[in-house]
């Protein structure tokens, strides 16, 4: 393989409705860049470790050059790290995995990846943000959105598993976790973005939403709901009607592969292509 080849993949369970092989492969060839990106599916542990120790070390013996990682193995590969970026020492999970100088790096480009595309949407100050689930994806968020000054309040419907991520992100006293059943919007009137991280309204059950019934909307709020099949989910829809903002997370994805392609190649990826291959009606983005 020449040494301009970039043999690059996802590894994960399940994998086939990943939108990452388009992506790549956009910014390689607008990048002019030659390489693949892959799909290796690896099955949740203990069944997948050997599968997962033969990936790793395709990156160590330079057969492949990067590696994206997602659910379930986004935690099961720090051990192998020999190193950890602040972000994925923070978060403990990791999405990017590359080698510098002989040393397997992790990374977390879903932390600047969310944030980037929150700021493209809502440029300004920070303020109270309202975060929907506390699973491995509101620990991004929650991490992002601190690191850029803003107050959070988690609802989850699990509170000790909101309680948990707070203290592992050593989040200031100044966060709140709340039942997702009773958002008071009293207490949330000064909420001028709700991020929503849980699935609910993914397919397989697109008219779910994850807003209790009856709960009235901040006044001026932007809703960030992290899923992106279906491109407008039942709580968007909801939002939009009441005439407020809403995104999908399209953008977050296409930012965070971004970012990872950019740790791999050294050379910045074209914003522009990769939003074409994902969904050509909307190149902008919003
Ligand atoms: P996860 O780790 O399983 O966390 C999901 C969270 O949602 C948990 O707190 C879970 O609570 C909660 N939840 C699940 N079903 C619920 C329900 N019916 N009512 C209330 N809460 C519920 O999943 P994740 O990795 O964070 O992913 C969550 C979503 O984000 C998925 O749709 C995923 O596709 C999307 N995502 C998008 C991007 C992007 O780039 N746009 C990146 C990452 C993830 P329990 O623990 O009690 O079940």
């Amino acid at each position: 393989m020449s040494e301009n080849y970039f043999k690059l993949g996802l590894i994960g369970y399940p994998l086939e409705k990943s939108l990452s092989p388009a992506i790549h492969q956009a910014a390689l060839r607008a990048g002019g860049l030659k390489g693949e990106y892959r799909l290796y599916p690896v099955t949740p542990l203990p069944e997948g470790q050997d599968r997962l120790t033969t990936m790793i070390n395709h990156l160590r013996d330079g057969w492949l050059q990067g590696l994206n990682v997602t659910i379930p193995h986004k935690q099961n590969v720090l051990p192998f790290l020999d190193e950890m970026t602040p972000a994925v020492r923070a978060v403990g999970a990791a999405n990017t995995l590359y080698m510098q100088q002989g040393r397997l790096v992790g990374d977390n480009t879903d932390i600047p990846g969310f944030i980037t595309d929150l700021h493209r949407l809502l440029p300004g100050n920070a303020g109270h943000a309202l975060v929907l689930g506390a699973g491995g994806s509101a620990r991004a968020v929650v991490y992002a959105l601190q690191l850029n000054n803003w107050t959070v309040t988690v609802a989850a419907r699990r509170l000790e598993q909101a309680e948990e991520m707070l203290q592992a992100l050593k989040a200031p006293s100044t966060f709140k976790v709340t039942q997702l059943r009773d958002i008071s919007l009293q207490a949330m009137n000064s909420v001028k973005l709700i991020v929503n991280t849980t699935p609910v309204g993914m397919f397989p059950l697109p008219d779910a939403s994850p807003w209790p019934e009856g709960t009235p909307l901040p006044q001026e709020v932007l809703l960030y709901d992290l899923i992106y099949k279906p491109p407008e989910t039942q709580f968007m829809r909801y939002v939009l009607h009441e005439g407020l903002q809403a995104s999908n997370g399209l953008g977050m994805l296409v930012e965070q592969a971004a970012l990872s392609f950019e740790r791999w190649t050294g050379i910045t990826a074209e914003r522009t292509a990769i939003w074409s291959a994902v969904s050509p009606t909307q190149s902008t983005g919003w």
